[in-house]
């Protein structure tokens, strides 16, 4: 039967409020005959009616659209076989840049003076009166820093950290709640604002009010009466402040300080103050992705320290908070600290920086809950003082964007498969409102490069549109005027003095404005963000040129040498200073394949002649990496490791140019091997940094070392994936020695940057996929794809399923009693070619298709 199994507008399928006036379409059609296809659909929406052949990025192409307006959208598509299948769905317009009827607001008597800390909250209150039975209403809200809003006591709305994380002089988001089941005849709205990000303290250099002086909020009250009358009621002088409610403090860092047993009937209250903010972004319908408590984990154990703390173990490293059942007496204080890792059975937080990951509650008489909502932490382990273990019920919340899955990797090894799980905890942790390096110690930035290389992998495991869609909006504004990206987005001037070297193109950083759109139109298939980042990335590679021109002029100039880089970041066998030495070899490799990625976007958005240049500087750029930076033999030349002046070679060097696809013939052929040599040598240990870390085992797989890139992904030794797994991470590390055989902690030379929870070496994870189970896109969204796996490795089965933008892919093969069977099963609407064992290929169409050869037929090196 021919089934819409889904229908989404912006790429929600239910709730969309959008300000965007040219919204987008995509739908999902399932069927269980096989070679099925839609073979027409047609969309109608105000009188718009498109017949299309796409299933995503449908862009609306009617009549303007009113603001505040309901919409439906109708669906009909029929098949192949004359079957016929309808949906619906309604979308709603926001205010579309229409004045509001409410003012920004604040406490105009608080001066927020102190340095490297968040202001204090505030607290506005409005009573309400509502006089005719309602149908319906609807909250309107935004804020300078993060706000919750309260009805009659109870949250409105299930998302923390609204009005969320944008390069907020650009854009600031707004909610939406619907509150009609909220509201009683006479209720009691508060807001509690916190400084967040935009006023509170960020970056490690712990600078505020980076947006704002201090906080302010604007709302709306939005009432639709029953006879049909409705009114605005609006934030201004008529709502009430303190400073003084129980949410004492609230830093992202840092942590909250709660006080249960203050009365909001005894504090003081004064008239709140209309103000303006000191910029005036574009205030938009919320268009990214909240986040949302998801997991509640509850402790695998509970110790004493020899300190005294209780240390609950939740079995998990992760982003969140703690939610903490308490049986307390009033101003009974209990502390919970937070840290990823354990030293002598305390909590070990040096790897925090300065970062105090620390909630402070004070308790009323009885039974009660706590768990903060204006910050949250990164941890496996708490410590908690001030309670008797009996009396406390602790769990904890995750809170990560509120994706949907759309992926999944399982093998025989059962380590593999926690090495999965802890790439999408390490992906989960990370994706809160923007694609962050780490979620606990005082970092937490955007930081380009580490999403430039992760992207692929986390659009397998979830549908990341609108969450990278709306970071990607901060990086198109934030591009600096001579082309350069800064290294983190949004940007928060930490570098006052050096800025310009922050928004200098930097290789595998800045390319996140070409990688990241990508991977997200590989993924799903809508062309309009490549489209829209498209300016983006011609300025940005029209400066990676011009910089490469001027660090070496003549014969030399495309080799990428001069400048800030951050080339092998992270690298074993070298430090930081070694790192960025790396740089001539990445930004020359880089610049060549982001100028070839170019030119295929280019093709698809019809710019020809941008293509042409763009495939000439990648070949250009490509063969001076070949001939000034490697000889004819496929070895690296020019190179000399700082710390060991006997290494004259690293894995990086040979991982980028192969896997970039910059070598050819014998040329590539020696590099390969030299590879593999090297990797044979070190005894099959990871030692790359991150641009080298996703590829490695492709450079190997793809140049016919199979059993070479098996052995490099299966070694449980350190520095290895499954070292880290084996001991004990439950997430991917930011160094791969970051806690030693010896139980010690590398935390490098200055002894502060260790993190037990950064998704970049998870970027391994597009291998397992595209790879081990070999699910691969060929055309954007999977129109066409193909199933490839490479066995190997001593494993007995894989199964990967990937949710594409026409419906489930799978792929599972099995080697047993000698045979080798392979699976899979093709959405509707696309078509898969199944690369078989004996090199042939095949093109199936959608339904299940089964395989069974003698496993002696799968080819080996
Ligand atoms: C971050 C990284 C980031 C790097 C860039 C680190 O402090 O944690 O993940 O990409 O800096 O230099």
């Amino acid at each position: 039967m021919l089934q819409i199994t889904r229908l989404a507008v912006e790429g929600l399928e239910r709730d969309c409020v959008t300000d965007n006036p040219r919204p987008e379409f995509s739908y999902m059609a399932e069927s269980d005959r096989t070679d099925n296809a839609v073979t027409k659909a047609a969309l109608e929406v105000n009188g718009w009616r498109c017949e299309t052949a796409e299933q995503t990025g449908i862009v609306y192409g009617g009549v303007p659209l009113a603001p505040l307006t309901a919409y439906p959208v109708t669906l009909r598509v029929e098949d192949r076989y004359g079957e016929v299948a309808e949906a619906s769905a309604v979308f709603e317009t926001g205010k579309m840049g229409t004045p509001w009827n409410g003012k920004w607001i604040t406490d105009g008597a608080y001066v927020f003076r102190e340095r490297k800390t968040s202001p204090r909250p505030m607290l506005f209150r409005k009573e309400l009166t509502i006089e005719k039975p309602l149908k319906r209403a609807r909250i309107f809200a935004t804020a300078i820093g993060i706000y919750e809003l309260r009805l009659n006591g109870r949250k409105v709305g299930d998302d923390y950290f609204a009005p969320g994380f944008t390069s907020y002089r650009h854009q600031l988001q707004y909610q939406v709640y619907d509150v009609t089941d909220l509201l009683t005849p006479r209720s009691v709205l508060t807001a509690t604002v916190a400084g967040g990000w935009a006023v509170g303290s960020y970056t490690y250099f712990r600078r505020n009010r980076v947006y704002g002086k201090k906080q302010a909020f604007l709302c709306e009250l939005r009432l639709e009466y029953a006879d049909g009358a409705s009114e605005w009621v609006g934030s201004d002088e008529s709502f009430r402040v303190t400073m003084e409610g129980p949410l004492r403090a609230a830093d992202l860092y840092d942590g909250e300080i709660y006080d249960a047993t203050v009365d909001l009937e005894k504090v003081s209250w004064r008239p709140a103050a209309v103000t303006k903010p000191d910029f005036s972004p574009n205030l938009l319908a919320e268009y990214g992705v909240p986040v949302r408590a998801h997991e509640e984990l509850r402790p695998v154990s509970v110790s004493k320290a020899p300190s005294g703390e209780l240390i609950y173990d939740m079995g998990q490293n992760f982003a969140g908070v703690i939610r903490a059942r308490i049986r307390g007496k009033r101003g009974q204080k209990l502390v919970f600290r937070h840290a990823e890792i354990l030293m002598n059975g305390e909590l070990y937080t040096q790897p925090l920086r300065s970062a105090k990951q620390r909630a402070e509650y004070t308790c009323t008489d009885g039974e009660q809950e706590y768990s903060p909502c204006m910050t949250y932490m990164g941890f496996r382990y708490v410590g908690v003082s001030g309670i008797d273990e009996g009396d406390l019920q602790l769990s904890a919340l995750a809170l990560y964007a509120d994706m949907n899955p759309c992926g999944a990797f399982s093998c025989s090894s059962d380590t593999l498969n926690r090495l999965q799980s802890a790439i999408v905890w390490g992906e989960r942790s990370n994706f809160i409102e923007i694609p962050t390096d780490c979620p606990q110690r005082d970092e937490r930035l955007g930081w380009t490069g580490d999403i430039a290389l992760f992207a692929p992998t986390a659009c397998y495991n979830y549908d990341c549109s609108r969450f990278l869609e709306k970071w990607l909006l901060d990086v198109k504004a934030e591009q600096g005027r001579g082309g350069g990206i800064p290294t983190i987005v949004p940007q928060v001037k930490i570098y006052n003095q050096y800025e310009m070297f922050f928004t200098m193109a930097i290789d595998h950083w800045g390319d996140c404005c070409i990688w990241t759109p990508w991977a997200e139109y590989r993924a799903r298939g809508n062309r309009e963000i490549l489209r829209r980042m498209y300016p983006t990335m011609r300025r940005y590679l029209a400066a990676c040129r011009k910089w490469a021109e001027l660090s070496s002029p003549g014969r030399r100039g495309k080799i990428w040498r001069l400048g800030h880089h951050y080339g092998d970041w992270c690298a074993l066998d070298t430090d930081f200073r070694g790192w960025m030495r790396r740089g001539k070899w990445t930004a020359t490799a880089c610049l060549a394949y982001s100028a070839g990625i170019a030119a295929q976007i280019a093709d698809l958005l019809g710019e020809a002649e941008d293509a042409e240049e763009y495939r000439r500087l990648s070949r250009e750029t490509a063969e001076a990496y070949r001939t000034i930076l490697m000889d004819a033999d496929g070895k690296i030349r020019g190179f000399r490791e700082r710390t060991n002046p006997a290494q004259t070679e690293f894995l990086t060097a040979y991982v980028l140019p192969l896997y970039y696809g910059l070598l050819e013939g014998e040329q590539r052929r020696k590099a390969a091997a030299r590879l593999a040599a090297l990797v044979r040598e070190g005894g099959w240990h990871v030692t790359t940094g991150f641009p080298g870390t996703p590829y490695l085992l492709f450079a190997l797989l793809d140049n016919g070392y199979v059993e070479d890139a098996y052995k490099t992904l299966l070694n449980d030794t350190c520095p290895s994936w499954l070292y880290e797994i084996k001991a004990g991470g439950t997430t991917t590390w930011e160094r791969w020695d970051a806690l030693r055989e010896d139980g010690t902690v590398n935390a490098g030379d200055g002894g502060g940057m260790v993190s037990f929870n950064h998704y970049a070496a998870g970027a391994v994870g597009d291998f397992l996929y595209r790879r081990v189970v070999g699910i691969e896109p060929l055309e954007g969204g999977y129109r066409t794809f193909r199933i490839a796996p490479v066995p190997g490795g001593g494993l007995d089965w894989a199964k990967g399923t990937v949710r594409s933008a026409y419906g489930t892919i799978t792929a599972e093969w099995r080697l047993k009693n000698g045979r080798y069977y392979l699976e899979i099963q093709v959405p509707m609407g696309s078509e898969c070619q199944a690369l078989l064992p004996d090199g042939t290929a095949e093109q199936v169409g959608s339904g299940r298709h089964r395989y069974e050869w003698p496993a002696a037929s799968l080819t080996r090196d």
